[in-house]
């Protein structure tokens, strides 16, 4: 079956590499029809499902992975339901409806749309989970399959990461590419850093809050996939700040012309601001994971704000 994602642009970014002083290459997922890599593993997961039997598409994401789910739904012809929390923006639920998917608002947090969504699902229905299968990584794996397939190998790869299923999915698709041996630089913002601290404390570190405005990667704990990902596979972990987050979303319109989230601004401004961690490599690849959900007013908000 043909898959739901596009194979995206993949070229070397002369503005970023003259800042960083070192080769620095976009995928550019931020131009997925649905606005983010999600629909790499999302698309492929619904479509097995579907493919199963799954007569619904449920999910509790008023994020990119619901969108992604809402867009997977339209394409494999049936119905979708999102439930999402009274914080979701009223844009966020604009572009859940229309990719013609059915949305509820209920409860003050993503726990309590999450329960309504589970008990929602009826016999012939899936919940979807935004990273926590490995269906979605096998989906997210065939990013490292274009670049390869192009004959582009960099230093390093610098991701961002929410509940980690991006990163588990890179992670699959590097084995089976032979680039086992090519660093993962992963990015988190200040207070939606799960994988950082489970990095340090050698164990999987349950956030009490997420405070950051990056809310794409407010995982309160990073799947157990994801983690044992950072002892099987050389990474580097860094955080950066929101600020710099925002900032380098903006610089990023001005270099490329393309809007992206807070959650994406991460691992740009991780190269933009010259992290050290980048120092050993002559060449990384940034995986320009997108979001739809962050229009530019709203980044120039965040900038003017305080931040
Ligand atoms: C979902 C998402 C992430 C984080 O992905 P995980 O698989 O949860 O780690 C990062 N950036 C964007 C734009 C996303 O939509």
């Amino acid at each position: 079956m043909k898959p739901l994602h596009i194979e995206t642009p993949l070229f070397e970014s002369r503005p970023l590499s003259i800042q960083a002083g070192r080769s620095v290459w976009l995928k550019l997922e931020a131009l997925q029809p649905p606005g983010s890599f999600k629909i790499r593993g999302i698309g492929h997961a619904c479509q097995e499902y579907v493919q199963r039997g799954a007569k619904r598409l449920i999910s509790s994401s008023g994020g990119n992975a619901g969108i992604a789910v809402a867009y997977a739904g339209r394409h494999l012809s049936v119905p979708v339901l999102i439930v999402v929390p009274e914080t979701t923006s009223d844009r966020a639920k604009a572009l859940i409806r229309q990719e013609g998917a059915e949305v509820i608002v209920h409860g003050d947090s993503w726990q309590e749309a999450n329960e309504l969504a589970e008990s929602a699902v009826g016999e012939s229905d899936v919940l979807v989970h935004p990273f926590d299968d490995p269906l979605v990584w096998q989906g997210h794996s065939t990013l490292i399959d274009e670049v390869a397939g192009s004959d582009v190998k960099p230093g390093a790869l610098v991701v961002s990461v929410g509940g980690g299923g991006l990163l588990c999915g890179l992670v699959e698709g590097m084995r089976r590419n032979g680039w086992s041996e090519v660093p993962v630089i992963a990015v988190e913002t200040e207070g939606a850093d799960s994988l950082a601290q489970s990095t340090r404390a050698g164990h999987r570190v349950e956030l009490s809050a997420i405070t950051s405005l990056a809310i794409t990667l407010g995982a309160k704990k990073i799947c157990q996939r994801a983690f044992d990902c950072t002892r099987d596979h050389p990474l580097h972990s860094v955080v950066v700040s929101d600020r710099a987050a925002v900032a380098a979303c903006q610089r990023f319109l001005a270099d490329h012309r393309v809007v992206v989230e807070p959650a994406c601004g991460a691992s740009l401004a991780a190269v933009y601001d010259g992290a050290p961690e980048m120092d050993d490599f002559e060449s990384v690849l940034i995986v320009v994971c997108g979001g739809a959900t962050t229009t530019l007013e709203q980044l120039e908000e965040w900038a003017d704000g305080n931040v």
